[in-house]
């Protein structure tokens, strides 16, 4: 495995593999600080591609100013000693400048589909995250790209950006991975104590009684959300930021969920530390096990 941090080294170690031309690459954008839920997205590139490149890059540009940029966990000898056990082959992991240089101006904003759910509470949050991934794409050039279903809007903004721009690379999104309680895996996880990991449970505890009944016939949004936020409120270390019930492709907002998959995602504050969720109901599998668009 090699360890690359100069974005010209990746662009010619990524062309010279295209120019074998028998080689497929698979690529998984990361902000380190790895868990289960990345190393199940770099599994499901090794299964499908033959080489793997990793990217770990802490992105300034979807920070907002008083969020975690400073603090967001970094650990790049554990990261990349945990990349070596999957058998990756290339870690990318570039210096801020290497990715913005000093006269740094061109931005990716994906209008629209951008805008509601952590779009609203988190402005230039998504600017942010589809220049870096437009960046990468071109450095890397993949055949394929891996992302996580835990960041649902991202994945979808993401999939519409590579269809708009043309970037000529297929997107899966894979399961979000949990902990046991539920979970669901964040490298935010770090910041809670004992006693907020456990009131953090609350996100996918609500979603799942929202599932429960929407199992058993309920189909009214207000209804759904109610529920959700009164299952958040019982929980005294949580303080919702938003929940919302969008079609879990068009991101449209329902009053009732029709025949169509509803995503249900959530943001929530456990003491400082700011957690996402969501599940999608009535899945209609559709989607390959993999989940590829492309
Ligand atoms: P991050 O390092 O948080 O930027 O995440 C990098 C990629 O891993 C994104 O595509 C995330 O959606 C994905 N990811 C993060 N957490 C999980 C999880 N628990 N399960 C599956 N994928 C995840």
């Amino acid at each position: 495995m090699e360890i690359i941090n100069l974005r010209q080294r990746m662009i010619s170690v990524a062309r010279e593999i295209r120019r074998e031309g028998n080689r497929t690459i698979g690529f998984v954008p990361t902000m380190g600080a790895l868990h289960a839920g990345h190393l199940s997205l770099v599994h499901g590139a090794r299964a499908k591609c033959d080489v793997v490149v990793v990217s770990v890059f802490v992105n300034p540009a979807q920070f907002g100013p008083r969020e975690d940029f400073a603090a967001y966990p970094r650990d790049l000898t554990r990261d990349s000693a945990l990349l070596a056990e999957c058998n990756v082959d290339y870690v990318f992991a570039p210096a801020v400048e290497e990715i913005y240089p000093k006269n740094f101006s061109t931005y990716v904003t994906v209008e629209g589909l951008s805008e509601g759910l952590e779009g609203a509470s988190r402005p230039g949050h998504f600017r942010g995250v589809t220049t870096v991934v437009a960046l990468l794409l071109n450095i890397i050039r993949p055949d394929f790209a891996f992302f996580g279903q835990k960041d649902a809007q991202q994945a979808i903004v993401i999939k519409q950006m590579v269809r708009d721009l043309a970037f000529d690379s297929g997107v899966f999104v894979l399961p979000t991975a949990r902990a046991e309680s539920g979970l669901a895996l964040s490298s935010r996880n770090d910041y809670l104590d004992e006693k907020e990991r456990r009131a953090a449970t609350v996100l996918y505890r609500s979603l799942s009684g929202a599932a429960a009944e929407y199992d058993k016939g309920e189909r009214k949004v207000a209804r759904l959300i109610e529920g959700v936020k009164s299952r958040v409120d019982a929980e005294p270390l949580a303080r919702l930021d938003y929940v919302s019930i969008n079609d879990a492709e068009t991101l449209e907002q329902l009053d009732r969920i029709e025949d169509r998959p509803a995503l249900i995602s959530l943001a929530v504050f456990i003491g400082k530390t700011r957690l996402i969720d969501n599940i999608v109901l009535g899945k209609t599998e559709k989607q390959d096990a993999a989940g590829a668009i492309a």
